[in-house]
């Protein structure tokens, strides 16, 4: 099954060579592909429906474009992981280390009760430490992390995530 996934999926991910050799995966041909687009979401919508997630909590920005469509259709809320200084409400925030210098995760207070269940979702996990700095923010709101999971996982050799379980559907070599 998942060769099949791999093989049809791959042709979608473009990559693009930047000058300083750094190869970015692309997901908006993936988006372009309605069959593709669905069979993506289906996926994660069949592995998450029965585990009693309320909490779909998605980082930004292309986070946003799975996790919605995953949150509806398992019967929980979205919660949307920003970049800081974007949500209008209090908000609670998380650093995490970058190849050049750092970034910030921010979520709205009051968002997640304490003790639901959530997953994280992002489009793509390299070294971790975004989807590690979302699993900080939704702990200490009191959540259960279930899962993290990404539609690519880049092959890195140590990821930090502080030993969370991650799905990933494709990891292209
Ligand atoms: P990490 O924190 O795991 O090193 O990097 C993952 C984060 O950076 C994700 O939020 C992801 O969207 C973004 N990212 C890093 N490299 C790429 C890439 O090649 N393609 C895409 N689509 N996102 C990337």
């Amino acid at each position: 099954f998942f060769c099949f996934v791999f093989s049809s999926w791959s042709f979608f991910f473009f990559q693009i060579w930047w000058a300083a050799g750094i190869m970015f995966q692309d997901i908006t041909t993936l988006l372009l592909d309605h069959k593709a687009f669905k069979d993506t979401v289906d996926i994660f919508v069949d592995r998450y429906r029965d585990m009693g997630i309320s909490v779909v909590a998605g980082i930004e920005a292309r986070g946003f474009v799975f996790g919605p469509s995953i949150a509806l259709a398992i019967g929980a809320k979205f919660v949307p992981l920003r970049k800081p200084n974007k949500l209008p409400g209090e908000v609670i925030s998380e650093a995490y280390v970058l190849e050049y210098g750092t970034d910030r995760l921010e979520m709205h207070v009051g968002a997640i009760e304490p003790g639901e269940r959530a997953l994280v979702i992002d489009d793509l996990v390299a070294t971790g430490g975004t989807l590690s700095a979302a699993v900080r923010l939704l702990e200490r709101m009191g959540a259960e992390v279930v899962e993290c999971a990404c539609v690519v996982g880049l092959p890195e050799g140590q990821r930090r995530l502080d030993g969370k379980p991650l799905y990933i559907l494709v990891e292209p070599r």
